[in-house]
């Protein structure tokens, strides 16, 4: 399975790395260290980007015999049957879990 990231995180957290580290711009410590930042950043910048949309993870709780709210959108649904697998208000995934294994 493929996984995305977001661009502008990727390039914040490298910033946020070298501020740490005291290698920005501003603060040149190590040249060398911030020449490979500018490429990292430019290389990062021109990679392709594909169209994504984030899934959302949520579960079905039940209210009563047939009413259910969605845990990620607070959408109260009724359902005949068994619920259904993402929710129809909001599009959630309604398994409770991500692929990772993070709930
Ligand atoms: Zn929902």
């Amino acid at each position: 399975m493929s996984e995305y990231i977001s661009r502008e995180t990727v390039i914040a957290e490298i910033e946020k790395h070298l501020r740490i580290m005291g290698l920005t711009k501003h603060g040149i410590v190590y040249k060398t260290y911030s020449l490979a930042h500018e490429h990292i950043v430019e290389l990062l910048r021109i990679i392709p980007a594909v169209d994504a949309v984030e899934v959302k993870y949520g579960i079905w709780i039940k209210e009563d015999y047939t009413f259910y709210r969605c845990s990620v959108c607070d959408q109260r649904i009724s359902i005949v049957g068994n619920p259904t697998k993402y929710c129809p208000n909001c599009g959630a995934r309604m398994d409770g879990r991500r692929e990772d294994g993070d709930e």
